[in-house]
């Protein structure tokens, strides 16, 4: 197919442009850089520099590309951030993406596949976690993804655009070219890994006092790659809805410290901090309904086999990308 990928030089991005590519689409990335690096777009791919701020800037995109689906994964992403910055995300998530659904609708697209989060869901009543739970975020972020998603039902009910919208659980590993580099990480994996690499004294603890068996909050992990594969599955015809992406289990904060020490083989210092804000105590999948009905098998299910690919690619590339 020929896909548009909103945010391809970002981290899920650039990997899902990647396996993209490997399986056979032809991919146009549309990126702002803002959060992007321009050398995590897969040399394959066309690349289109967004200015989402202007005027027709993305309809033209659109336009020009005539993409049978879009990618979107382009968005402002960190709990902590929306906290204090609300507007940011609102802006980004909800006014940006909107002009992104319009130019879809003008541009006939048949199918939208859209990067939501388990962040919708605020503290949820019980764990795993299934689509049907209710959804009360916490955190603005997570309410600006809702909204987007409202907005997809709205499109597909009065405009027929059929859409896929993924609820990521916490995205993590690298692919051999492609890994996570943010130009501020507020990342609990990656801050993990910059004591081993020699880039940090200590981590940070954000809060040992929730109602988890170590008082350090639980989050499930899933391998990028299998991301996007899931990503992939979605532009098969007839497939639509929410899904949760996610492996199932639920790794505590010293967990994957523990995690880290094995796979590097270094001792790492961490320091007890308080709570960060809206941040839930526990969020795991549960992602039977992808396995069912898009033929997802996640390969990296294992935390170990996770954070070892992360490893691997932040020794090959200690300052990240270039720029
Ligand atoms: N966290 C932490 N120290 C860090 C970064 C994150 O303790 O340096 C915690 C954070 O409070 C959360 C978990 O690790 O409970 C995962 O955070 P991350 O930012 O990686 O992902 P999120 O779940 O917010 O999307």
């Amino acid at each position: 197919m020929n896909v548009l990928v909103t945010g391809g030089a970002g981290y899920i991005g650039s990997v899902c442009t990647e396996e993209l590519l490997n399986a056979g689409h032809t991919v146009t990335v549309y990126d702002n850089l803002t959060e992007g690096h321009r050398s995590a777009v897969d040399s394959r791919a066309r690349f289109i520099l967004g200015r989402p701020e202007e005027d027709k800037n993305i309809l033209n995109a659109v336009m020009e590309t005539r993409p049978e689906a879009i990618l979107h994964f382009a968005a402002s992403a960190l709990v902590g951030e929306s906290m204090t910055n609300p507007a940011k995300y609102f802006h980004n998530n909800v006014t940006n993406g909107l002009k992104l659904l319009e130019a879809a609708v003008a541009a006939g697209v048949k199918k939208f596949v859209f990067s939501s989060t388990c962040a919708t869901y605020g503290p949820p009543d019980r764990v795993p976690m299934t689509e049907d739970l209710p959804q009360r975020p916490i955190n603005p972020y997570g309410e600006s993804k809702l909204m987007f998603e409202k907005m997809l039902l709205w499109f597909q009910q009065l405009h027929g655009l059929e859409f896929v919208a993924f609820r990521y659980f916490n995205a993590a590993g690298a692919s051999e070219k492609f890994g996570e580099h943010h130009r501020i990480e507020t990342h609990l994996i990656p801050n993990v890994l910059k004591v081993p690499l020699g880039q940090a004294r200590q981590v940070e603890i954000y809060g040992t006092d929730y109602p988890t068996p170590d008082g350090t909050c639980i989050r499930d992990y899933i391998h990028i790659y299998d991301l996007a594969q899931a990503h992939i599955l979605a532009l098969a015809p007839g497939k639509q809805g929410f899904f949760n992406l996610g492996n199932g289990d639920g790794y505590s904060v010293r967990e994957v410290i523990e995690t880290c020490e094995r796979i590097t083989g270094q001792r790492i210092p961490a320091i007890e901090k308080p709570r960060r804000p809206g941040d839930p105590p526990k969020l795991v999948a549960g992602a039977a309904k992808a396995v069912s009905e898009l033929g997802w098998k996640p390969r990296f299910p294992k935390l170990h086999d996770i954070v070892s690919t992360a490893w691997a690619w932040h020794q090959r590339h200690p300052n990240g990308y270039p720029g």
